[in-house]
């Protein structure tokens, strides 16, 4: 199989996995966005997935993005791009530009660098605060003790519309207690989104309520390096 029949076969499974983990729990499949996850893989491999159906995508670096998305952006614009990956506010004004979604919110001068960024380029990305659900000192995002607070700070004082949660759960744990904790969280704060889930733990994600997958290494394989 080339590399673009692979991507179709692997889309076309995860998608079937999707619905069976959705109907499992009662939810509609067609609550579940699956983000394909094209960091490390070249501009083909998103444009194989496009080819496949795919069209939502999550890069976790502004410059690879900014050097893979231009022309596939105008040549579908229907493609939405979401940034999983940490935003510094030196490239706030790059991401606000190119991205559909940024799921990193992760501070306070961050939060207030893109109200006044999405104000000046009248653009509206929609907006995910990455809580660090597991209280991982290496791992960016906010304590789950602080989310209520820097929720309304971004709502109220920054007048900022936040569409949902997101997290990255520690790696050598069962996810399933994260997950829960994530969607308690945005229930009490009323958030609709619930950003949760990879290549490895997607399905269970989905039982406890995600909205959003993101998927890398099950569509495009493994990467070379790591990419944060
Ligand atoms: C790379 C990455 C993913 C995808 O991980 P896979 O295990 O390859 O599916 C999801 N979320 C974030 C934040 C990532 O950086």
């Amino acid at each position: 199989m080339d590399d673009t029949a692979r991507i179709a076969a692997n889309l076309r499974e995860i998608r079937a996995r999707i619905a069976a983990a959705a109907r499992e729990v009662d939810r509609n499949p067609d609550d579940v966005t699956l983000v394909a996850v094209a960091k490390t893989h070249p501009a083909e491999a998103v444009a194989a997935a496009l080819a496949a159906g795919q069209t939502v995508f999550g890069e976790n670096r502004v410059q690879e993005a900014q050097a893979k998305y231009p022309a596939l952006q105008r040549a579908h614009p229907a493609l939405r791009l979401h940034l999983i990956g940490p935003l510094q506010t030196n490239k706030v004004k790059d991401a606000v530009a190119l991205f559909d979604a940024i799921e990193t919110v992760d501070r306070e001068k961050l939060a207030r660098a893109l109200a006044g960024e999405m104000q000046r380029q009248n653009r509206r990305p929609q907006l995910f605060v990455q809580v660090n659900i597991g209280e991982e000192p290496q791992k960016a995002g906010i304590a789950p003790r602080e989310a209520d607070a820097f929720i309304a700070l971004c709502r109220d004082a920054l007048g900022l519309s936040v569409a949902g949660l997101m997290c990255i759960p520690p790696a050598d744990r069962q996810p399933a207690p994260y997950f829960a904790l994530l969607r308690e969280i945005a229930q009490r704060n009323a958030l609709a989104g619930l950003s949760m889930g990879m290549s490895g733990d997607y399905e269970s994600a989905i039982r406890l309520g995600a909205t959003l997958v993101r998927v890398g290494t099950a569509i495009f394989g493994t990467r070379e390096a790591p990419a944060g």
